[in-house]
């Protein structure tokens, strides 16, 4: 190669080099989306919107919310996956990202490798609940009546892979009863098909179903994590109701695709814990049944650390349930 052809194309290498740098010092000069994998009015969708709004005032522009609901998440994640890195096509997955690759056969995607973690959000308490009119009032009841009617009794969750499907075949398990199972694609209508009496029982996250277990508009019958919920304080852990291997909060992270620069990832680190200590968040997230993480686990390494334990968590599990998506 001539010495001008090698000058020509070194010219050519700084100058792609400078014009990253400047993409990454700039950043972001346009909208940024966050895909939820799941239906819009959903607990990953609200938990979503509520951080994005106080994103838009950090990093100056406006950060959407994109619903790519389907296949318990992993459409949406799938997609993500496949974005440009340039940070401006995000992920905020819960719990699903962590049972995928044991429930998902043929997944498209390798949850450790297709990302660059961002940060943990929050985690967030489930509960038991059912459509107004189904018989039992109470914990006890429920299980006596499940255990008599299950493979009667419809159960809605959000699609193989999601945090209402995995808690329903915790319940399952437990029970030791089949129910019909009915998916959604996501648990907002879910919900809504439990409010009108269309489905019998689901277990979600309070952060979509205080509002109805407050209104009356369905029965609920225990939370799932190890204390009460502050914001629910009637109702009993699934522990004191005798289902102890029923503990299950559903955690939350924000992930771009894999190869974005380090310099854009620090960027919306920032933004995010930002957001996470926004007074307006930490009390609608408490209203919820909930709370951000702390600073400390906003952050790339306790996102990648915790799903690296939660893949490894939950894989025997799912195994010695035997259920799986092809
Ligand atoms: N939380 C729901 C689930 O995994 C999905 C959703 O956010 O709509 O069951």
């Amino acid at each position: 190669m001539s010495t001008i052809w090698k000058g020509l194309l070194a010219s050519i290498a700084v100058l792609a080099a400078a014009s990253a740098a400047s993409a990454q010092a700039d950043y972001p000069t346009q909208p940024i989306t966050i895909v939820v994998p799941f239906s819009a009015g959903g607990p990953t969708d609200t938990v979503t919107r509520l951080i994005a709004q106080t994103m838009t005032s950090e990093l100056g522009q406006q950060v959407l919310v994109q619903n790519v609901g389907g296949a318990g998440g992993t459409l949406g994640a799938g997609q993500v996956a496949q974005a440009k890195p340039d940070g401006y096509t995000l992920l905020l997955h819960h719990i699903g990202m962590s049972t995928a690759p044991t429930l998902y056969r043929q997944l498209a995607f390798d949850p450790l490798k297709a990302f660059a973690p961002i940060g943990q959000v929050t985690s967030v308490p489930m509960t038991i609940v059912a459509r107004k009119d189904l018989e039992p009032s109470d914990a006890a009841g429920l299980i006596t009546y499940l255990k008599a009617n299950g493979a009667d009794t419809t159960y809605a969750h959000a699609g193989i892979g999601s945090a209402s499907h995995l808690c329903g075949m915790l319940l399952q398990e437990a029970l030791g009863v089949q129910m019909i199972t009915v998916p959604y694609q996501g648990a907002a209508p879910a919900m809504t098909d439990i409010v009108g009496g269309q489905v019998d029982v689901l277990c979600d996250q309070t952060t979509n179903t205080t509002n109805q277990i407050k209104a009356g508009e369905v029965k609920a019958y225990a939370v799932t994590t190890p204390e009460r919920v502050a914001s629910l304080p009637e109702l009993p852990t699934t522990k004191e109701v005798g289902l102890d291997k029923m503990q299950i909060g559903v955690w939350h992270g924000l992930y771009a695709p894999a190869g974005t620069d380090p310099a854009i990832i620090a960027k919306l680190e920032g933004a995010l814990q930002k957001a996470l200590a926004n007074d307006t968040v930490k009390a609608r997230f408490a209203e919820l049944g909930t709370a951000p993480v702390s600073a400390a686990e906003a952050t790339p390494d306790s996102l990648k650390a915790q799903l690296t334990s939660q893949i490894e968590l939950w894989r025997p599990i799912i195994q010695a349930a035997g259920t799986y998506a092809d």
